[in-house]
């Protein structure tokens, strides 16, 4: 979900302002997909609202694909992600989450037992000490509760952004960021979205031209849409709902 050919974000948003003017003038009746020009790039209002039209259309109710019951599973789930597939983490979930129930489970759990439980995620050592590091801190510092706040998440070990945003996102409905995880880059690139290789700089810039209240479910849709069709090897644009709007570099039709 990295360069752009596509205009950059900072001259995209100069000329935004006479896109939206123009915009304004359309009938409300024309849809966003004909509104913005097949041949639109960058971030203008216009082209965005046509993206998020495409994506609402092909992905309306899509949601994390980890499978959790409570935040805290959440949590442990999206620590295990890190360069690892959903299946295989909802595969190691499906018996890490019947032999340790709560926070207080794991924080009391056996180092190196817990390693093998989660082994075949990858960088199993470190995923560990950072599981075991959130859940001792959650027990002790925040009542055996997930913390709901940005900051306070980032406190916890193994928590950066991406982990926190689809926590506060996913388990309670808080929009404070955009998930920026491999997917989101890749099509934010490919989309022009943003011209930055930088999760936290992409996150800001996706975070200007999104409107808030789809902040959530916009990462959602990109990333089923990158795992679908818009896949970082060889992208299937010729089944892609956003082929009209993409000028990526690397399109395949
Ligand atoms: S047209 Fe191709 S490169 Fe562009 S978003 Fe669709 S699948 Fe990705």
């Amino acid at each position: 979900m990295k360069k752009q050919k596509t205009r950059s974000v900072k001259s995209a948003s100069n000329s935004s302002k006479q896109s939206k003017s123009r915009a304004g003038k359309r009938s409300a009746a024309v849809p966003a997909a004909r509104a913005a020009s097949a041949k639109s790039t960058g971030t203008s209002p216009a082209r965005v609202r046509a993206i998020l039209q495409k994506l609402d259309e092909a992905y309306a109710n899509v949601n994390c694909a980890l499978v959790h019951e409570t935040p805290f599973q959440l949590l442990i789930a999206t620590i295990l992600s890190a360069q690892c597939t959903d299946e295989r983490v909802n595969k190691v979930t499906k018996t890490l989450f019947a032999k340790y129930r709560t926070p207080r489970d794991f924080a009391a759990a056996n180092p190196m037992e817990l390693e093998q439980d989660i082994r075949s995620t990858g960088f199993f050592r470190n995923k560990a000490k950072s599981i075991l590091g959130a859940s001792k801190k959650i027990v002790e510092e925040f009542g055996g509760e997930v913390p709901r706040t940005m900051d306070e998440l980032l406190t916890l070990p193994g928590v950066a952004r991406k982990t926190a945003n689809v926590v506060l996102g996913t388990a309670f409905g808080i929009a404070v960021g955009v998930v920026v995880d491999t997917h989101v880059t890749r099509l934010s690139e490919r989309l022009g979205l943003s011209r930055n290789t930088d999760a936290k700089k992409i996150e800001q810039d996706l975070i200007h031209v999104i409107p808030r209240e789809k902040w959530i479910l916009f990462s959602h849709q990109l990333i089923w849409h990158g795992r679908k069709v818009c896949q970082a090897r060889k992208p299937r644009c010729v089944e892609c709902t956003l082929e009209q709007l993409c000028h990526a570099k690397d399109k395949t039709v």
